[in-house]
């Protein structure tokens, strides 16, 4: 395995060394590309869409993968050692990241890009009467918006020659974001009232809930890192019977078996997958940030509006 990526390296190597080698992109390439780190797929996405040809984005967790549980790999620590800017999400997403920050002896900037958003709060299962602040905040488009100037102004200040081109990144991509929110709107409000209520695994889609008017039931708190008890399980059956929820979703980061279970004796169908906390792969659904908030819409109306 190891041999096989130092060959699939070198040739990458090489061919990198051809195209560097053509007049064309010698001529196009900026002088030095900054480069940035993101936590996770989401994130990374939207650094990709600020930075542009500038900035190179390599991501730690990568497509499909959860980063409550995450394990840093030596090639993350490589990767931060290398990095000129890190962007987190903070809110107690990364709870490895300090161990990692601290091995790789990193010394970039590490960028929160939830600074100024209004975090969430949920009830703590394990410790009843306490409240947890739910990271999850990309689920809302608005606050998705926040990230991306988060992201513009802390690029434009480890690379001023770049701000105009940051300025202009961000300016078109909110733009989109902006299309983005209204559509979604829009979709969730085919959805009759009395049917906006469905199950996920792990408490991911509170902000979306709150921002479009959706209820989110999980088993599973606002973390994946222990699986639900048998007693959570339970009681979201008896939820889902008591209330005629019509749904339930499979999450893209999650085994499938505990919604699938949860169909099976609660007879809510199973209205799909939703993507909670990382990107499909490329070839997948839900490839970018604005791909997966428009999969994740339609599913829920698909399942759900008559
Ligand atoms: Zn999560």
């Amino acid at each position: 395995m190891i041999a096989r990526r130092i060959v699939l390296l070198a040739s990458l190597v090489t061919s990198l060394a051809a195209l560097l080698a053509t007049p064309a992109a010698a001529v196009d390439a900026p002088q030095s590309r900054i480069n940035a780190v993101a936590t996770i797929s989401i994130l990374g996405d939207l650094v990709r869409n600020v930075g542009g040809d500038r900035v190179d984005v390599a991501t730690l967790v990568g497509p499909n993968g959860d980063a409550h549980v995450y394990s840093p790999t030596p090639n993350d620590a490589r990767k931060l050692a290398a990095a000129r800017i890190v962007f987190v999400n903070g809110l107690g997403l990364e709870g490895w990241m300090t161990r990692l920050v601290t091995a790789a002896a990193a010394k970039a900037p590490m960028v929160v890009v939830t600074k100024g958003i209004t975090p969430l709060r949920m009830e703590d299962d394990a410790k009843p009467g306490r409240t947890m602040i739910d990271p999850h905040a990309w689920q809302s488009v608005a606050d998705a918006k926040i990230y991306v100037a988060n992201i513009r102004d802390s690029l434009a200040a480890v690379d001023p020659s770049g701000k105009a081109i940051y300025d202009a990144n961000a300016a078109a991509y909110l733009g989109k974001l902006d299309a983005l929110e209204s559509e979604v709107k829009a979709a969730i409000a085919k959805i009759p009232a009395d049917r906006r209520k469905v199950i996920t695994t792990h408490g991911s889609f509170g902000y979306f809930g709150d921002a479009y008017g959706m209820e989110f039931i999980a088993p599973e708190g606002l973390s994946t890192d222990a699986d639900p008890s048998a007693k959570d399980v339970a009681k979201v059956i008896v939820q889902i019977k008591r209330e005629h929820i019509p749904a339930v979703f499979i999450e893209n980061i999650y085994d499938p078996r505990l919604i699938e279970r949860i169909s099976e004796e609660s007879g809510a169908k199973i209205g799909g997958t939703l993507y909670s906390d990382a990107l499909s792969p490329p070839n997948g659904p839900a490839a970018t940030y604005i791909a997966m908030m428009r999969h994740n819409a339609r599913a829920l109306v698909d399942a759900l509006a008559p």
